[in-house]
Parts: structure tokens; C-alpha cells; sequence
């Protein structure tokens, strides 16, 4: 295997010369890293795995969270583009979970958002010990530390209750609303299976009739998810809706929570059209399969680093494609011209279509005193004119207030205040319409992270230009110190005087965690903590920390994940939870790293005499 993978790394470069490493060596590397991953257990291995991401860029970040015993709970990563990338974008965030079928049930959560392309980027990913109130807390202010507390605008997440709490509790700025792709799961499924739950109190003929309704029940819930700007409209076809369903049970609980994904209580959510978290679908599909029952951390660390680097050079080219490419232009108006040289080309096709738009828009003055009402025709050539609008214009500021609320859901302004625009003879876009995550120059500012560092993606790149700045110096100094020998010899006692500081800065550079984690910077010490590392395992039952799975993936899926415990194993089992309890004993040594405790984790907090009874009752088996 490492000699094809080197014979096809040969044939990428052009011949096996112009590679720096031999087969032998990448035997040697993979031999060493399954070595490594031996030696220190999984969590050592993810403990090493995050500090070498750190050595390459000081600006990753890793949280753990510890149980009562000392083992990893849950897990928060974030790297350099993330922090970027949130620093940017992180105006709108989605939260979502997924579960492979691996045997610790470990949910693995993401958290995403929308570039100035309109792509999913990647703002933060966890690896989570269960679903509680109290993990998600963790995981939310984790979150938020590693972005500098910046709280997002909007966040949406599916209808978790203990995601919900944990929500309301950390991101308190922020409008949470609610994924209208996991609300339709739940009324496919509430709102067609009430006539089989209600079964016997209703009568034949009226289950007859039910039947008939149900399609109709979910259309009329997906019109009042999306289809009603008014909020006494919604109200009333609600009312109808529920009028037609005999078991009322969640359609009252959806309806308590209705700020949070009816269209009509969204229309100044800034949401930039996001409402669902469906952004993460491809990316936990490609994740998913790693998930499974021979769930290796390393190795889906690895993958999780691929999937990412996918998308990563996604954005690179529509970068590239961006600056290359020009939009069409439909006018060669100023503001549109204008527009196209601000904007990403996909942006300005929308902001294009909304000036189309204001072009076929009829507007009347409303009271004189800067109200207009204006409705917009429609682009097929007839006159059929769309809902009429207000907006109020002011000439002196430059700005158009729209009922549509388009600009403030979306950052991209509306037909109908281009059209308000124009007719205070305003032909160039007010830069206070110019949202900057849509431009191409979203990305022009410097980031700094937790510890005031600039972030940078990329170091290495940095590093060669400094070298080829200092080569250029170095190289002109030395053209001009040969000609005389006083020169030489003050410019080589300089650099021998120079050598050894550069060395000592260098050695103390390399070792970053031994300074900000208080390691005793003996490597023994570094080697003991990763060997004894451990990741927290499930060991009750785990169908009370998991959240309930849906109806559509149990009927996806259709069968049950196996059980963490499985009677084959229950030798491994034994032996693993009699080490751990050695290593226990033995392990004094309280490495400070980037950790919290969890006082009140429930299902996690122990107590001694319970962790006996399930090892003894384990034994048994
Ligand atoms: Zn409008």
C-alpha cells in the first residue's frame, strides 16, 4: 500500500526525483503515526494531533471538557479559517447534530454559515458526549470564547429542548429560529399518524374523512410556515388548520414557539434567506460513514480535515472565477455598473434581478411627504402587478424604508426602494446598502484571535516570503561587504553574535503549549499525560442521553444501531475499565490543559459506588 501510494505521489510529480521523501520513509511515517496512535490510546493521539495543528498555527483552538474522573467529555475545534471565516460571515449561524452508528454514540455537531459566495463555510465542529442542556451550554460558550465572544444575529437549530435552553441561555443577542426541514419531518408525522392515536374516539366515517383532509393539513402547514406576511392572516388560517385535526397535542406545542419559524414573525429576522439548517446535509453525508462502528477519532479527525479542504478550495475557485470573470451586465446604468465591481458576481446577479425588477415597477406618491407605494409588474410581459408595497424615502440620508423588509432579511435591497431610490434622482448605490460579507472584498480585514494574535491562514506562505525578503537583503549586503575585508569581518561577527539569540527564540518557539497550558516543560511529563488520557465512555445504557431519533430516520435507517456493550466484547470491555482504574491509581499527575470540569454533566457525574456496581455487573455478563 505506502509503495503504490508513493509510485502514484511519483507519477504527480513527474518521476520519483522531484519528490522530497522515499518509500522508505513513507513507510516509516505511517508505521510510526499507527506506533504513536498505540502508544498513546485515542485520546492521546487526538491530544497530539490538536497540538501539532497548533504547532503549524498557533491560532487553532481545542476545548475539552472533562467528567468528574478526568476523562474527555466533550470535544470543540476550531482552526485558523474558522476563526476567519466566523470573523467575516458569522452573522447568520446553523447549528445541527448527527449520529453515525458508531458504538459511543458520539454526536457530532457543526456549527455553519454562508460566504460571500453563498457557500457553506465551516465556523466550529464538536464531538460531543451526549445531548444534554448541560453539554450544549458547554458547547455554545466554548463557541463563543473561541470567536471573542461575538454573538451571531441569527442562529437556527432543529426543535431540541435541551439545544433550545442551552440557546436561550448562552446566545442571548440572538434570534434563534427553528429548521423548517425538521418542523415538516414532525408534522408528516404528528399530523398523519393523530387518526391512528386517536383511533378509538373517532368515529369511521370520520376517520374516512381525515384521510382525505391529510395532505391537505400539511399543505396548509407549510402555508403557514412560508405563505402568510400577515400576522392576523396566520393566525386565522392556523385556527382553521387545527379545526381539522383531531388530536391537537403538537400543533398547540409548535404554535407556543411560532415566533421562531412563521414566516409572518420573520420578516425583519436577519436571515439572509437561510432557513433551515440544511447547509450541513452534504457536509454530515460525507461525514457520516466515519461515524460508524469502528469509529477511529484520528482517523475521522483526518476525514473531517479532507471534507473541510473540499469546500475550502470550492470558495478558492469561485475566488479565482470571481476575479476573473466579469458579470454580464444587463444596463450599463452607473449603479449597476458600480454594483457589479462591489459585489460577488452571485450576489450581483440577485441585486440585478431586484433592479430589473425596479424597472417594472409603478409608483405613486402616497401623502407627499416622502411615502410611496410601489408594486412591481411582472417580468412575463403582462401587467399583472405584485402586492403593493410602502416605502418611505429620504433624500437628504439617502435611504428607503420597505414593507417588504427584504434588506433587512436579506443585506440585498429590494425593487421597490431601487425604485424609491431612483426617483430622488439617486443613480449610485448609497454605501450603507452595501452589506461587506456580500462583497468581494469581505475578506479585506485583519482577525485577531483569543490571545491577540493576527490569525493567518496559512503561515507557511508568510514564512516564504519573509525568506525571500531577507535573502534579498542578505544578498545585497554581502555584494557589498566582499569588496572590502573590515566589512566582512564586521558583517560575520555580526551574524555570529546574532546566531545563538535567533536559536533561543526559535527553541522557545517550539514549544508553544508547554508555556500557555503550565506543562512542566519535560517531555516525559507531555508523554505520561497523553498515555493516561481517556475518552469518557458511555457506560449505562445510552437511549437516555440520546436524543430521540426522528420518525424519518427510523424509517431511513430501519434498523437499530447495536449496542455499546455487546456480549462478544465484554472481554475488551473488562479489560479496558480494570486499566483505566489502574491508571487511575496511579495517574496523580494533573495535566493543566485547555479543559473545564462538568460539576452537574447528568449521566456523567457518577458517583463511585455507581461506577463499581455497572463494572461488576459488566463482569457478570
Ligand atoms: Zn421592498
Amino acid at each position: 500500500m505506502p509503495k503504490s501510494a508513493h509510485e502514484f505521489a511519483c507519477r504527480l510529480v513527474g518521476g520519483q526525483f522531484n519528490l522530497d521523501y522515499t518509500c522508505r520513509d513513507q513507510k516509516n511515517h505511517l508505521r510510526s503515526k499507527r506506533q504513536r496512535e498505540l502508544a498513546y490510546g485515542q485520546a492521546g493521539s487526538m491530544l497530539k494531533f490538536f497540538r501539532d495543528k497548533i504547532a503549524e498555527n498557533p491560532s487553532f483552538q481545542y476545548h475539552l471538557q472533562l467528567d468528574c474522573e478526568e476523562h474527555i467529555a466533550n470535544i470543540f475545534w476550531v482552526d485558523a479559517k474558522m476563526l476567519l471565516d466566523y470573523a467575516h460571515f458569522g452573522d447568520v449561524v446553523t447549528f445541527d447534530t448527527t449520529f453515525g452508528t458508531n458504538k459511543e454514540y458520539r454526536p457530532f455537531g457543526i456549527f455553519l454559515g454562508l460566504n460571500q459566495f453563498r457557500e457553506t463555510t465551516i465556523f466550529g465542529a464538536a464531538l460531543m458526549f451526549d445531548e444534554t442542556c448541560d453539554s450544549f451550554i458547554w458547547l455554545f460558550e466554548t463557541f463563543l470564547a473561541a470567536h471573542n465572544g461575538r454573538q451571531p444575529r441569527t442562529i437556527y437549530t432543529d426543535q431540541d429542548t435541551a439545544m433550545g435552553k442551552a440557546i436561550d441561555e448562552v446566545f442571548k443577542e440572538s434570534y434563534h429560529g427553528l429548521c423548517t426541514f425538521h418542523i415538516m419531518q414532525n408534522a408528516v408525522k404528528h399530523l398523519t399518524s393523530a387518526k391512528g392515536d386517536d383511533k378509538d374516539e373517532v368515529e369511521e366515517g370520520a376517520e374516512v374523512e381525515d384521510e382525505e383532509k391529510e395532505p391537505h393539513i400539511l399543505t396548509d402547514f407549510g402555508v403557514c410556515m412560508y405563505g402568510y406576511e400577515d400576522k392576523a392572516a396566520f393566525e386565522e388560517a392556523f385556527d382553521n388548520m387545527r379545526l381539522k385535526v383531531h388530536k391537537q397535542t403538537w400543533l398547540d406545542s409548535i404554535y407556543k414557539v411560532k415566533e421562531k419559524w412563521a414566516e409572518c414573525y420573520m420578516r425583519d429576522v436577519f436571515s439572509l434567506g437561510v432557513r433551515s439548517t440544511q447547509l450541513s446535509e452534504s457536509f454530515n453525508n460525507a461525514l457520516k460513514n466515519h461515524l460508524k462502528s469502528d469509529f477511529h477519532i484520528i482517523r475521522f479527525l483526518m476525514h473531517f480535515e479532507r471534507t473541510v479542504e473540499v469546500k475550502r478550495t470550492k470558495e478558492l475557485e469561485s475566488e479565482f472565477n470571481a476575479r476573473k470573470k466579469i458579470p454580464r451586465i444587463k444596463m450599463s446604468t452607473p449603479m449597476l455598473v458600480e454594483a457589479s465591481k462591489v459585489y460577488t458576481p452571485i450576489i450581483f446577479e440577485s441585486f440585478q434581478g431586484e433592479y430589473e425588477r425596479s424597472m417594472a415597477a409603478c409608483c405613486r406618491v402616497l401623502d407627499g411627504n416622502n411615502r410611496f407605494v410601489v408594486a412591481i409588474a411582472s417580468l412575463h410581459g403582462d401587467l399583472q402587478f405584485e402586492e403593493e408595497r410602502i416605502v418611505i424615502g429620504d433624500p437628504l440620508t439617502k435611504t428607503v424604508s420597505c414593507s417588504c423588509g427584504m434588506f433587512n432579511r436579506t443585506g440585498i435591497l429590494c425593487g421597490h426602494g431601487l425604485k424609491v431610490l431612483d426617483l430622488m434622482n439617486i443613480k449610485t448605490l448609497p454605501t450603507h446598502y452595501v452589506l461587506k460579507r456580500w462583497t468581494r472584498e469581505a475578506r479585506n480585514e485583519s482577525i485577531q484571535d483569543r490571545e491577540g494574535r493576527n490569525v493567518i491562514e496559512n503561515p507557511k506562505p508568510e514564512a516564504q516570503l519573509r525568506y525571500k525578503d531577507l535573502s534579498h537583503k542578505f544578498h545585497n549586503m554581502a555584494h557589498r561587504a566582499a569588496n572590502s575585508p573590515q566589512c566582512c569581518l564586521l558583517l560575520e561577527s555580526a551574524l555570529d553574535s546574532v546566531a545563538p539569540r535567533i536559536e533561543d527564540l526559535l527553541n522557545a518557539m517550539d514549544e508553544p503549549y508547554k508555556d500557555k497550558e503550565n506543562v512542566d516543560p519535560n517531555m516525559q511529563q507531555i508523554d505520561e499525560f497523553l498515555r493516561s488520557a481517556r475518552l469518557k465512555k458511555k457506560e449505562v445504557p445510552s437511549t437516555k442521553l440520546r436524543r430521540k431519533k426522528t420518525w424519518l430516520d427510523k424509517l431511513l435507517k430501519g434498523r437499530k444501531p447495536c449496542k455499546a456493550t455487546e456480549p462478544t466484547k465484554k472481554g475488551t470491555n473488562q479489560q479496558k475499565k480494570k486499566e483505566r482504574v489502574q491508571q487511575k491509581k496511579k495517574d496523580d499527575v494533573q495535566p493543566e490543559v485547555q479543559v473545564e470540569k462538568c460539576d452537574n454533566n447528568k449521566g456523567v457525574n457518577l458517583e463511585l459506588q455507581d461506577c463499581n456496581d455497572i463494572i461488576s455487573f459488566d463482569s457478570t455478563l
